[in-house]
């Protein structure tokens, strides 16, 4: 949210119908105002908004609350993850550009978020499904440059400049410090699945999640040309 006026603010929006569209609230600065608690940061509300032309911002006229983001209390994992949903929806997604798979995803995340269930594998599955909707999910079921399928034969590693996974026979350079266990690249294709929830049996040891951080990380840092601001936060 930014002022725009004494009394308006402008709001960046991400809506299911049209993806990412920043709106002008009018009044929305005022102490009683017509959004009153609407347009705080992660809820989900209803909302009418007037398009105006290429020039000007949208103006929006109704916003109805219908779902608050509630972190677990003293879980800094569940509150900063909510920010960091919030984070990569404005950095990844463009004006105007609809993902309803997208949209329910990041509520289902936010809900998840304020349940028992792992903070570290809900935002996981909320990147993988990010990119997958972007279109730039990288390849995790064999090798991008010979096509060998990820298996115990040969080791792989991860090159974002390539977009997957590179196995030995075709690394041109020196071997890398880290290789990406056959295990892990199967996490990362269970977790990138289309539905919506298959993946949560899905069981994830330490040493797997440390490979899905590194993977994530250096892919997120590759397209943003920066590590996500949210990210130093997190506690995983
Ligand atoms: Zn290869």
């Amino acid at each position: 949210m930014a002022d725009f006026s004494e009394s308006s603010r402008v709001v960046t929006l991400f809506t299911r119908d049209f993806g990412k569209v920043a709106v002008v609230a009018k009044g929305a600065k005022r102490l009683k105002n017509p959004f009153e608690a609407a347009l705080d940061l992660l809820t989900v509300c209803e909302v009418v908004f007037l398009r105006k032309s290429s020039s000007s911002l949208d103006i929006l006229t109704e916003a109805h609350l219908r779902k608050r983001f509630r972190p677990r209390p003293g879980d800094l994992g569940s509150l900063y993850g909510g920010y960091y949903v919030a984070e990569l929806l404005d950095a990844l997604s463009e004006e105007y550009d609809a993902h309803p798979v997208l949209f329910d995803e990041s509520t289902l995340a936010l809900e998840r978020l304020s349940t028992e269930f792992r903070a570290d594998l809900t935002l996981v599955r909320f990147e993988l499904v990010i990119l997958r909707e972007i279109g730039q999910l990288p390849a995790f079921d064999a090798c991008v440059a010979c096509g060998e399928p990820v298996g115990p034969t040969r080791q792989f590693t991860f090159k974002v400049s390539q977009g997957g996974l590179v196995c030995s026979e075709c690394l041109i350079e020196e071997p890398p410090r880290h290789w990406i266990s056959p295990e892990s690249a199967a996490v990362l294709c269970g977790l990138a699945q289309e539905s919506s929830t298959a993946w949560q049996q899905i069981s994830v040891t330490t040493g797997q999640m440390q490979d899905l951080r590194l993977v994530l990380n250096s892919t997120l840092a590759h397209i943003l040309g920066r590590r996500p601001k949210m990210l130093r936060y997190l506690p995983f």
